[in-house]
Order: C-alpha cells, then sequence, then structure tokens
C-alpha cells in the first residue's frame, strides 16, 4: 500500500463517483464536479471541500481524483500513427508480440493512402487503407471520416480483417491524449455537453455555445485530426492556468474530434464591444479597467513564464459582468512552427525582435500589450492606420511610433511608448505596468 499523499489547502480535485453525503456536515457531489479543498483534516481519508456554488463540507478523498497540470508537450490522438515508416520497420515493431497489436503507417506503394498493419499469430498483415478524400476505405463497403473512425470501428469488430484490433503500438515517448487528460482529470464525458448555436468562427472549425453541468460554456470544436495536434498543446497549458482574467479551461472532449470547453464570455470579443459600443457607452474608467484587467491576466502569466504570443483585442474576452479576460493560449506558436512561415504571424502586434528571430518572450507579449492598449482608448481600430502592412516594419525600426488615442491621458500614452522600446529589456514588465494603472485607476 502507497501512503496517501497530502493535497495541501487550494488544491482542485473532480469527482470520480457521485457521493450523497451521510452526516450533516458531509458535502455531497455527482461525478465530475470540480471541488476545491479548503481544510486539511487530521484523518487522510477526508477534507474540507467547497464546490463551485460555494457549498462547504466534508468529502472522502477515495471519492476523488486531483486534478493536475499536464506538462508533456508529447500528446497525441493518434499514437498509433507512426507516419512515414517502411513495411520492414512496422514488421520489427509489431512482433514478436499479441494478436491484436497494431499501427497505422504511410503506405509507400500508394503514396496518399495509408496501411494498417496488425499482428495476428506471429505474423503481420499489410491492409490498405484507400484515401478517397473526405473518406477513407479498407474494403470500399465502410467508409471512415478518418482515420480515428476507422481505428475505432476496427477495434469492436474484426469486421474483414484477420483479427480485431485490439492494442495500439504507440510511437515511443508519445502518449494518448486521452489518457493523459483523463488521468490529469481534465477529461469530459460527451454525454454531459449539449451543444448549441454557433457563436464563433475559426480556420480550425466552429466555436458553439454550449450547456455543461447547469453552466454556459463555449465550445471550440476541431474535427481534422491533423490540425487537432496543435489544439492538444494549447488545451494542455491551459490545464496550468488558473486567474480571473484568463478565460478559464473546463476541460476537453477527446472522442473522433477535440472538443475544447472553457467559460462562456457573454460579451464576446473586446475589439468588437469597443467598437460597437463607442464612446457614447463607453466611459474612461471602463477603459482602464479593461487595461488592468488584461494587464492582471498577463502579469499571472508572466509569473508562470507563460508567453501568449498573440495578444490582441481580438483575443480577450468580456463576460457578462464586464471583465475582460485574456484567451487563445500558445496558439501563434503552434500556428507558426506547423506552417514553418512567419507571414502568419500578426505583424501589428508583434515585437520586431519576435517577427525577425522568432523570440517571443514575456517582453515581447509587453510589446503586443501597448498595441492592445492604443486598440482600447481608440475604441477598436485598427492599429496603424494609414500604414500599409508591409511597410510596418521599417516604419518602426525607423523609430516611427503611433500617435495618442484622441482624448487618451497622457499617462497611458506613456505607458505604450515604454511597451514599444525596441530593446526588449528596456521595456517595462507587466508587473510595472500593473503598479501604474493601479495607482490610475485610485486618481480615477
Ligand atoms: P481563433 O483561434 O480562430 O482566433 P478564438 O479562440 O479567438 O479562435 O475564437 C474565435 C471567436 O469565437 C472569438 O472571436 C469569439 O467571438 C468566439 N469565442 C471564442 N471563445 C469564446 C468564449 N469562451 N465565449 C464566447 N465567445 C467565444
Ligand atoms: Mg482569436
Amino acid at each position: 500500500m502507497s501512503t496517501l499523499e497530502i493535497w495541501p489547502q487550494g488544491t482542485q480535485c473532480v469527482a470520480r463517483y457521485n457521493y450523497p453525503g451521510t452526516a450533516s456536515d458531509d458535502l455531497s457531489f455527482v461525478k465530475g464536479e470540480v471541488l476545491t479543498i479548503v481544510h486539511v483534516m487530521q484523518d487522510p481519508n477526508w477534507y474540507m471541500a467547497r464546490n463551485e456554488e460555494g457549498g462547504q463540507g466534508l468529502i472522502p478523498s477515495n471519492y476523488v481524483q486531483k486534478r493536475e497540470a499536464i506538462r508533456t508537450d508529447k500528446l497525441s490522438m493518434m499514437p498509433w500513427f507512426h507516419g512515414k515508416i517502411s513495411r520492414e520497420q512496422a514488421e520489427n515493431l509489431l512482433v514478436p508480440a499479441e494478436t491484436g497489436l497494431f499501427l497505422v503507417r504511410e503506405s509507400t506503394n500508394y503514396p496518399g493512402d495509408y496501411t494498417l498493419c496488425v499482428c495476428a499469430a506471429g505474423k503481420v498483415e499489410h491492409y490498405r487503407i484507400i484515401n478517397c478524400p473526405p473518406r477513407l476505405t479498407i474494403d470500399e463497403e465502410s467508409y471512415f471520416e478518418n482515420l480515428i473512425k476507422l481505428v475505432e470501428h476496427y477495434s469492436q469488430d474484426e469486421d474483414g480483417l484477420c483479427t480485431r484490433l485490439s492494442k495500439p503500438k504507440s510511437i515511443e515517448g508519445v502518449l494518448a491524449a486521452q489518457d493523459v487528460f483523463a488521468r490529469a482529470g481534465w477529461l469530459i464525458n460527451q454525454s454531459e455537453l449539449d451543444l448549441g448555436a454557433v457563436i464563433g468562427k475559426g480556420e480550425f472549425g466552429d466555436v458553439v455555445e454550449g450547456r455543461y453541468r447547469q453552466q454556459k460554456v463555449a465550445v471550440k470544436c476541431i474535427k481534422h485530426d491533423a490540425t487537432a495536434q496543435s489544439f492538444l498543446a494549447e488545451a494542455s497549458v491551459m490545464t496550468e492556468l488558473r486567474h480571473p482574467n484568463l478565460v478559464q479551461l473546463l476541460g476537453v472532449v477527446i472522442d473522433k474530434y477535440l472538443y475544447i470547453v472553457t467559460e462562456f464570455m457573454g460579451k464576446g470579443s473586446l475589439v468588437d464591444y469597443l467598437r460597437s459600443r463607442g464612446r457614447s457607452v463607453i466611459t474612461q474608467k471602463d477603459l482602464l479597467k479593461f487595461a488592468l484587467h488584461v494587464c492582471h491576466g498577463m502579469e499571472y502569466l508572466e509569473s508562470r513564464r507563460v508567453v501568449h504570443r498573440d495578444l490582441a483585442a481580438r483575443n480577450v474576452l468580456v463576460s457578462d459582468d464586464s471583465v475582460a479576460k485574456v484567451s487563445d493560449f500558445g496558439l501563434a506558436k503552434q500556428q507558426a512552427l506547423v506552417s514553418g512561415d512567419s507571414e502568419k504571424l500578426p505583424v501589428k502586434w508583434t515585437a520586431p525582435e519576435a517577427l525577425k528571430q522568432n523570440s517571443f518572450t514575456s517582453q515581447s507579449d509587453v510589446w503586443s500589450y501597448g498595441v492592445l492598449l492604443w486598440e482600447i482608448y481608440s475604441f477598436g481600430r485598427v492599429p496603424y492606420p494609414r500604414v500599409p502592412l508591409k511597410d510596418v516594419v521599417v516604419h518602426i525600426q525607423r523609430g516611427h511610433r503611433m500617435d495618442a488615442p484622441d482624448q487618451c491621458p497622457p499617462a497611458i500614452y506613456d505607458m505604450m511608448r515604454e511597451c514599444w522600446n525596441l530593446e526588449p529589456t528596456r521595456r517595462a514588465t507587466f508587473k510595472e505596468l500593473l503598479q501604474a494603472l493601479q495607482r490610475l485607476l485610485k486618481q480615477a
């Protein structure tokens, strides 16, 4: 028997089972509920905990699992997909082994197709998977949307193959995303998630509104297995983060598709909010608060050494009670790495050293924050009006900077200028910016 690990106050747990509660000071809960430890008891089998509605009571520790941050980037929804390996390499990976061990590789004889390799009675069979977009098939009878669905089908039933697929042969060091998220307590059961209307569109797929455990949520739906990879990285970064000014991850569904479930932000993106309400509705104090909220979130990221890389008013969302929160984590870097070109970087927001040397740091986020401040105080205008995109970098290097927006307080414009120092180490830090903004709010 291993000794029980003691979870400190503040630890988040997820319920593994329903607990109806027996005594009056028990906290009852249902499977999947998130609970926070508020007090460590003498008896390690019990904790004092709080639920999301603020209810408090005793919980049995064996009914819950600790929720953990995911710190690996070696995740895949298809750990059994080995890419371009030869027939011989596949056979060496699979034998000697038990019947049902399988992997998928890219076909060498038929470029664009795949090969399913499966072990049966000490021999490896190779099945050609014909790729006729948007579908895949082995027998030209059953068709599948993607490899995950195909593997799922032949795992349930051999359906003409020599054997059912029973055990995936994973790439060395690569972990099945589903297992990792489940073990860390972040997996959501698809059946508990109701999907509703589309509220946003991205290259990857749709953002829809939904309902999860009586809570309104936003769901990013990533349907393509190739794109899912970079979004797994985004979701795992989010498991490390918890702050009132960052859009909170609630969990992920990893199935045939990847769904990333976050808290719902009723007032949409900050840039749309500023543009649609404008000067007649939004006060100077509101602007200062938005600036402060974002700065709080970024100061937290800076302290955790997480670099955002795509900070801009379009990636800040506003809640129903008008709290601004940063969203879209780690995406820009993922996308830049995947595509291998810097053309996709948002030129008007990205620091010069990040554009030129790919050097992304909290200090390059500070540069973007300066541009975001300018967006806030200009009520959502596009930065560098009248400067063509291709000239922006040269324009900046020649020492030009944007003018102060109309009616922008001088103290705020000074902050922007401190964010736009060409030398990253001479820019203000988020910590310093936060202190300055807090002083301004006191005077306001
Ligand atoms: P992309 O990677 O395409 O930039 P985003 O995460 O920025 O995707 O989402 C695209 C749009 O979907 C946002 O601009 C916003 O309108 C909407 N959206 C995203 N997340 C939420 C959320 N949590 N609540 C409300 N709307 C959201
Ligand atoms: Mg975005």
